[in-house]
């Protein structure tokens, strides 16, 4: 199946899977196995020259997760893809493929906290050093360039306080400087957000989070605007790295991906419901959503993504203190970092997922005290805001 025969409704459950090369099977077989046999000394000698197609060994390339990359580079409408153990070995993975010693990567001022730890490790190491800037200017980025900048790497949304970057701004400037761009897109997934269409040449997704869904796997993705950059990709970071995805992972997030259109509609209509409640409450200080009207970010969010998404992030009236007491007494929705799963979670930045970086960068990032991020699941809305209404009633 070609990209753009079909709707992205289509594409998520149909992927590029061919059931004639698998006996007709209709699911996506699951080929766990760590190796392949060949038929003659032969054989062999010709699939490690590349003059034949076929197995050899599951490092180096697997039927399941073939599926898996083809079906991502599809709804991301990029020219490659690959799969990886984690989001951070995707991550890794591309930052190490871009970057040489001496090097410059221009980040988002919010960016997932292992990144940040991965930012250090190369910059003390590799000598490759990085800036984080709000990048929300024409007239900033051009600052923030420097002679060895190589590569500008950013999150939209910003986890999380939900600010939106730019895409098109950013490519714009990155162009006339050949400075390839990077998007973590983790927070929208390729149902809401496609940032290849805006001239990005990296997108990486925690597949963790909404493109798996059920909160059963560890994973990640990458997704390249050009083809024969993702085989020498595949060639370097994913074969000699290592960092590879398990054949059953990617075997539950092809069946994750079948119902993502349907699930980030979900997210997206429920949280627009408890954005309403929140609204209504005196309790609460500020929210943080991107398709809030009153978000002034809300018209750029509108020209890049399709739906707000399931992230809520607010804050509490009364600190550290009623944030805590808020989640000790919620009772369907369970406290868990990670997102994007059926189950409604919330958790406490300042407390947890940000509670290694030091207090005056946090609270310059916009993360209080105070502040909670929610990622909506996919119950009835109305029992949602009934576990927050009466959570907020007792504090
Ligand atoms: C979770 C997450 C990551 C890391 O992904 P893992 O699958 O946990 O390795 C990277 N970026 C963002 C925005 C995330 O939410």
């Amino acid at each position: 199946m070609n990209k753009g025969d079909y709707q992205k409704e289509t594409m998520c459950v149909h992927s590029s899977y061919q059931s004639v090369d698998h006996k007709d099977s209709l699911a996506v077989p699951l080929y766990q196995t760590s190796t392949f046999t060949f038929e003659s000394a032969e054989q062999g000698a010709r699939r490690f020259a590349g003059e034949e197609e076929g197995g050899i060994y599951s490092r180096l390339g697997n039927p399941t997760v073939a599926v898996l990359e083809e079906q991502i580079a599809v709804l991301e409408h990029g020219g490659g893809a690959l799969a990886f153990g984690s989001g951070m070995a995707a991550v890794s993975a591309i930052l190490v493929h871009l970057t040489k010693s001496g090097d410059h990567i221009l980040c988002t001022r919010g960016i997932y906290g292992c990144t940040f730890g991965l930012l250090t490790i190369l910059k003390e190491k590799y000598a490759i050093e990085h800036d984080l800037k709000k990048l929300t200017t024409e007239e900033e980025i051009e600052a923030s360039i420097k002679p060895n900048t190589v590569c500008i790497y950013i999150e939209t949304p910003i986890n999380p306080t939900m600010e939106i970057v730019d895409i098109e701004l950013v490519v714009r400037v990155a162009k006339k400087h050949g400075i390839k761009v990077v998007v973590d897109n983790t927070f929208s997934s390729p149902y809401l957000q496609t940032p290849l269409d805006l001239g990005v040449d990296f997108v990486v997704h925690s597949a963790t989070k909404y493109i798996n869904g059920h909160g059963d796997v560890i994973a990640g993705l990458l997704v390249g605007k050009n083809k024969d950059e993702v085989n020498q990709i595949r060639k370097t970071m994913q074969k000699d790295y290592g960092g590879i995805i398990s054949p059953f992972d990617a075997w539950l997030i092809i069946r994750g991906i079948k119902t993502m259109h349907i699930r980030m509609d979900r997210h997206s209509k429920n949280a627009e419901q408890i954005l309403i409640f929140l609204k209504s409450s005196s309790i609460i200080e500020h929210i943080y959503y991107p398709f809030d009207k009153e978000n002034p970010q809300y018209e750029i969010a509108k020209k890049q993504m399709s739906a707000g998404g399931g992230l809520i992030s607010f804050t509490v009236k009364g600190g550290l203190q009623n944030a805590q007491k808020l989640l000790n007494e919620l009772k369907l929705i369970k406290i868990a970092v990670s997102l994007g799963d059926a189950e409604t979670l919330i958790q406490h930045p300042s407390t947890m997922t940000h509670s290694g970086v030091p207090e005056k960068e946090r609270l310059e990032m916009g993360i209080s005290d105070g502040l909670l991020r929610l990622s909506v699941g996919l119950e009835n809305a109305n029992d949602i805001i009934h576990d927050l209404q009466q959570a907020l009633a007792k504090i």
